[in-house]
């Protein structure tokens, strides 16, 4: 079989078997551009082969109690964390960023692994008081049944453990489809998860380059009891209409536009660290990176000026060199992008502080950059940027910045700086999204709910309510009672 880095498979797992296909295709380094591997590019047939075998393993692993599941899981995260090495080598080359955040992302996506073993022992239901002397009520939390999962490329291995730790914990299988640029690192995981001891069928990985097909037999299929999907907003929508026909429960964590304020009193060392953070991890292309950076005008000139000595230290290349803190973006589409946001900004009056433009690096490299000037009327305030381009914007008061904050259909992150407590406290409960950093910029981890509202979502990742999204509740009447 053919092998990757002579350790993780390049063929698809369906069943406990590692299917090869004629149909392949190809995964490129976007540092280099080189080849790193073929793997085979399924179809809809073989999606609902992967469905038959999660419903076939269903009835033996929820049958399992949830301590002989967390065995399991626990070997698993072992092995994980056992081959951090290796799996974030992997993650480098497929995807791009430094290898230092690749080493990062292992550990956090190994924590979910962890957690959810240990949390799916914690599944409760309820006893509820009776209104009528012969009955007794009470609630039980089940399996939803098999699942579905679609994930991006941009946290290849967190994306994936992040839905199938809570599902397997809680007793369902799953079939996961990642995402065409990053199949390898699926791959590898899958590999560590059987080599751990789950069972045929439990866990099983579609690779493909015919996303909408496989994502319709996903959502088709009456046996799937529930689709997780991480992705655009706009791929988003397209599997929430097409879950209506089965009424699947359905986890959507989509896009974000965030927003960092900077109040006057901020501390500004904490302020340009989290900006830095948020800003320039994977070369900005996190679902919670800050789009927009909203600095009040008595602290914008001192922000400024120390957020862009900061970025020239920045040090842009392959990941895998030493000391390289910003690869390539993932596609010649994405970097595409980027230039085209910036120069719309820069035709509508920003001004480019650093940067603006590609990297000598190689084609995929975009200079770490910063935009002052920029005004809510350019596209880069609307759109994610998904790129290293902090967009500067200046407001006066407090209500101008609530109202820049929340002026967007998407509600996924939100920071903000201040030493003013009461300030800071009030200002969190009033912008409309999922996730509030205060006087902090990277806040996820296994242990709290992961999730956006409005366009940015439905359903929530990581802690207890994570689990539920797995999980369905019977209620129970016990009648006759003398
Ligand atoms: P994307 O284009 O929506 O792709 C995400 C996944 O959906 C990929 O596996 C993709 O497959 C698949 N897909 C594409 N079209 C599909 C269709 N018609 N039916 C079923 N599946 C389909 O998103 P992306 O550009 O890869 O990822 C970046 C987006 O993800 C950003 O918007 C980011 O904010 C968001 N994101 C959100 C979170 C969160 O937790 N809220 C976390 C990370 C990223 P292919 O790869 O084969 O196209």
């Amino acid at each position: 079989m053919n092998m990757v880095f002579k350790k993780f498979p390049a063929a698809a797992l369906i069943n406990g078997e590692w299917i090869t296909s004629s149909k392949t295709f190809l995964v490129n380094d976007p540092a280099t551009g080189g080849e790193v591997a073929t793997v085979p590019d399924l179809g809809a047939m073989d999606a609902t082969r992967a469905i038959d075998a999660a419903a076939c393993a269903l009835p033996a692993w929820s049958a399992n109690t949830a301590k002989e599941r967390a065995v399991i899981l626990r070997r698993w995260f072992n092995l994980v964390t056992a081959e951090t090495e290796s799996l974030a080598r992997l993650m480098t080359t497929e995807q791009g960023k430094p290898l230092a955040e690749a080493r990062a992302e292992v550990a956090y996506s190994a924590a979910f692994i962890e957690w959810f073993g240990e949390e799916g022992k914690r599944a409760y239901g309820r006893t509820i008081p009776t209104t009528v002397a012969s009955r007794r009520y009470l609630t039980i939390k089940q399996p939803i049944g098999p699942c579905a999962a679609i994930t991006p490329w941009n946290f290849p291995i967190a994306m994936i453990t992040r839905k199938v730790a809570p599902a397997l914990a809680a007793g369902c299988t799953i079939v996961v489809k990642p995402a065409e640029e990053t199949p390898l690192c699926a791959l590898a995981i899958g590999k560590l998860g059987l080599d751990a001891g789950l069972p045929a069928g439990v866990l099983n990985i579609v690779t493909t380059k015919d996303a909408p097909s496989v994502g319709k037999v996903f959502c088709d299929d009456q046996r799937v009891r529930k689709l997780s999907f991480t992705g655009s907003t706009q791929v988003g929508k397209i599997l929430y209409r097409q879950c209506v026909g089965t009424v699947k429960k359905l986890t959507l964590e989509l896009g974000g536009n965030a927003p960092l304020l900077v109040f006057d009193d901020a501390d500004l060392d904490q302020a340009v660290a989290g900006a830095m953070a948020c800003k320039y991890r994977n070369a900005g292309q996190t679902c919670v990176s800050a789009n927009r950076i909203l600095v009040q005008s008595g602290i914008y000139d001192r922000f400024t000026r120390a957020l862009v000595a900061a970025v020239k230290k920045l040090k842009v290349g392959p990941g895998l060199e030493a000391g390289v803190t910003i690869g390539p973006l993932i596609t010649s589409d994405a970097i595409a992008k980027v230039e085209k946001l910036v120069d719309d900004a820069v035709k509508k009056g920003a001004m480019v502080l650093t940067g603006g433009r590609r990297d000598d690096a190689g084609p995929l490299f975009y200079q770490p950059s910063v935009l002052g000037g920029v005004t809510s009327d350019m596209e880069i305030v609307r759109e994610e940027i998904f790129g290293p381009v902090a967009a500067l914007l200046r407001f006066d008061t407090e209500a101008d910045a609530i109202r820049l904050a929340n002026g967007t259909p998407l509600g996924l992150a939100a920071y903000l700086f201040s030493q003013n407590l009461s300030r800071a406290w009030g200002v969190a409960e009033k912008l409309d999204a999922g996730m509030v950093g205060v006087n902090e910029a990277i806040f996820s981890s296994e242990v709290v709910p992961f999730g956006g509202v409005k366009e940015s979502g439905i359903g929530r990742e990581g802690a207890a309510e994570g689990l539920d999204e797995y999980l369905q509740i019977k209620y129970i009447c016990l009648g006759a009672i003398e």
